[in-house]
């Protein structure tokens, strides 16, 4: 089962993916963790990347796609994977919608877990405050530039997935518990039809 995890910055998608580890065994491919990795690690793709993330915009698609073709190879994405923060605009899902079917794999679920934006800002704010490393980007100012970023570029691509049939719109406003059981609810139901 290959699911992608959609929402705005702060809507709860790496809490959701962890849960989704636990209850189906599947993995998590975040790119947002990948490009963190290469910052830390101070490689060659890390420093081209870290002022763009730091700013809250977009990373060249190029440099997305040499990233997850490379995750892609690895054997443990066969019994499933969750992608977390990717696809972030139409052209990714186009390449997206490509990789899959050059390897024989299919998307089953995405998942839209839909928070409104005063909310998504006072949980950001609130998780700043509460990390003892913050994100460079979990600030206000850059937080008003991601949810910018996400209306512009990322929502367009809800569109792509509800023309595929495969697009659920999840309430994330309820609790954590509450998200993860409405998520687990949907694969089940498919499951058990299949
Ligand atoms: P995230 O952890 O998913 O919120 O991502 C953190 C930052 O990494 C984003 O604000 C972007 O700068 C960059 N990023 C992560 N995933 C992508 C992607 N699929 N395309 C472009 N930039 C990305």
């Amino acid at each position: 089962m290959n699911i992608i995890l959609f929402g705005a910055p702060g809507a709860g998608k790496g809490t959701q993916a962890n849960f989704l580890i636990n209850e189906f065994g599947l993995i998590q491919i975040s790119t947002g963790d990948m490009l963190r990795d290469s910052v830390k690690r101070k490689t060659k793709l890390g420093k081209q990347v870290e002022n763009i993330m730091a700013n809250g915009e977009l990373v060249p698609d190029d440099i997305i796609f040499l990233l997850i073709n490379e995750r892609l190879k690895n054997k443990d994405i066969k019994n499933g994977f969750i992608f977390d923060g990717f696809p972030r605009n139409l052209k990714q899902a186009q390449k997206l919608d490509e990789i899959m079917n050059d390897m024989s794999m299919h998307l089953d679920f995405v998942f839209h877990i839909d928070v409104d934006e005063k909310i998504l800002t006072s949980r950001i704010e609130n998780r700043a405050k509460q990390e003892k490393v913050i994100r460079k980007d979990d600030t206000s100012a850059v937080l008003i530039e991601r949810l910018k970023v996400y209306n512009r570029d990322t929502k367009p691509v809800l569109d792509h997935y509800f023309n595929q049939n495969i697009l659920n719109v999840i309430d994330g406003m309820g609790t954590i518990d509450e998200v993860s059981s409405n998520i687990s609810r949907l694969i089940n139901k498919d499951l058990k039809v299949d």
